[in-house]
C-alpha cells in the first residue's frame, strides 16, 4: 500500500482510538494526540503504553475494540496492514475505509465468522 494511503488510515485508526480517550489521563491523552502529528514523532514511543493502559480501564468488548486497532498501527508499522491475515490478498479499501482495524478480507472474514458459529454450539 502507498504510503500516503497508509498514513490515511493510520489517521483514521488514531481517531478512532481518540474515542476512548475520555477514559485515560491528560497526559496519556496529550501523547495519543502528538502520535497523531507526525510534527512531534517522540510522543510515538509512548504511545504503545497509552493503549495498554487504555486497555486496561476500559471494558471488555471495547477494550477489544482497543487492542484490534493497536493490532492495526503495529500492521502499519511492519509493512502488512491492508494484507489479509489468513489469505494473504490485499483487504479492499472500502472495507478498511469502514473498519480501519480489519484483519481479514471479507471473504475470510464470513468464512472464520461461520466457522465460529459451528464452534460456538453449546457441547454436552
Ligand atoms: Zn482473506
Amino acid at each position: 500500500m502507498e504510503a500516503s494511503k497508509l498514513e490515511h488510515f493510520k489517521q483514521l485508526l488514531l481517531t478512532e482510538l481518540g474515542r476512548h480517550a475520555q477514559y485515560v489521563s491528560e497526559d496519556q491523552a496529550a501523547a495519543l494526540d502528538a502520535a497523531s502529528d507526525d510534527a512531534k514523532e517522540s510522543a510515538d514511543l509512548s504511545l504503545r503504553d497509552v493503549i495498554e493502559e487504555m486497555a486496561l480501564r476500559l471494558g471488555d468488548q471495547e477494550s477489544q475494540m482497543v487492542a484490534d486497532i493497536d493490532q492495526a498501527l503495529l500492521r502499519i508499522e511492519e509493512g502488512s496492514y491492508g494484507i489479509c491475515a489468513r489469505c494473504g490478498s490485499a483487504i479492499e479499501e472500502r472495507r478498511l475505509e469502514a473498519l480501519p482495524a480489519a484483519r481479514y478480507d471479507a471473504e475470510c472474514q464470513a468464512a472464520i465468522e461461520a466457522a465460529k458459529g459451528k464452534n460456538a454450539r453449546p457441547t454436552l
